[in-house]
């Protein structure tokens, strides 16, 4: 089972993150802080996340990457 995380070095940090719009279980919200929704950065809830990937092919700043969900072997 794998999951999602987001570099924060490069993400944009853009209000509009296109991840966020078309992750289909609502797993991406905004790091805690900043002056707008996705200031400090973008998380995934790796327990909301499904694995599907298609977070990765979408971002413009190729910023996810997936990878085993802790304790699971792949
Ligand atoms: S892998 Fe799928 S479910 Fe997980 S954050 Fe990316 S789009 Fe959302």
């Amino acid at each position: 089972m794998q999951v999602a995380t987001i570099e924060n070095a490069t993400c944009d940090r853009a209000s509009g993150c296109p991840v966020v719009r078309v992750c289909p279980s609502n797993a991406v919200g905004p790091a805690p802080g900043g002056a707008y929704p996705g200031a400090n950065g973008w998380l995934v809830d790796e327990e909301t996340c499904t694995g599907c990937g298609v977070c990765v092919r979408v971002c413009p700043t190729r910023s996810l990457s997936m990878h085993a969900r802790a304790g699971t072997v792949g």
